[in-house]
């Protein structure tokens, strides 16, 4: 069974409370007692569109669901939280990104594995981290190649009480 690895984002409506409940919601996607999730972590925006600082998260689980079945359950639980598309990175409720599938390379029109931004992404990389430090991706680069030290500088701990 694949091990897969989603990022978490919120931005609105209390972003803390999100990624708890969006963590609940991952987990009826987990097999077994599966799923770990990293710490959270605070972020700014990547887009000039002005809005709050986001709350990241990396989760990992085993599942049995095929790619394009987790990306639409992912969107269920990103619709069921309010998530409203607008602007390219504009501000959200909810962001579930599915950054890995177990090693696979997945291009579909609507998912695309590896997720194209994680290797430049320090809130995806820096939490991806806390929870799989040896992990080698895909392509074969280790993880921890691409993390430095600004990275751990740039994104505050929010608290690992979550
Ligand atoms: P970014 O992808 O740069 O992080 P975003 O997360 O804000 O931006 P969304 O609006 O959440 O973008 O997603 C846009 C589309 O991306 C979705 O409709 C989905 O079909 C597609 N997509 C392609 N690959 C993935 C993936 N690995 N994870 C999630 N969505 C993906
Ligand atoms: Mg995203
Ligand atoms: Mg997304």
């Amino acid at each position: 069974m694949p091990r897969v690895f989603v990022a978490l984002g919120a931005n609105l409506a209390n972003p803390k409370a999100q990624l708890d409940k969006a963590v609940s919601a991952l987990s009826t996607l987990a097999q077994g007692d599966s799923l770990q999730v990293s710490p959270y972590y605070c972020s700014a925006p990547m887009s000039d569109v002005a809005q709050p600082d986001y709350l990241n998260a990396v989760a990992s689980f085993d599942t049995q669901l095929a790619p394009l079945a987790l990306l639409d359950a992912l969107q269920a639980i990103e619709n069921t939280q309010g998530r409203v598309r607008k602007a390219r990175w504009g501000p959200r409720t909810l962001d579930l990104d599915l950054l890995l599938y177990g090693d696979e390379f997945i291009n579909e029109p609507r998912l695309t594995v590896p997720h194209y931004g994680m290797k430049a992404r320090s809130f995806v990389l820096v939490p991806l981290a806390a929870i799989a430090p040896d992990l080698i991706l895909p392509c074969k680069t280790p993880l921890s190649h691409l993390i430095n030290e600004n990275m751990l500088v740039e994104l505050p701990l929010l608290g690992i009480d979550h």
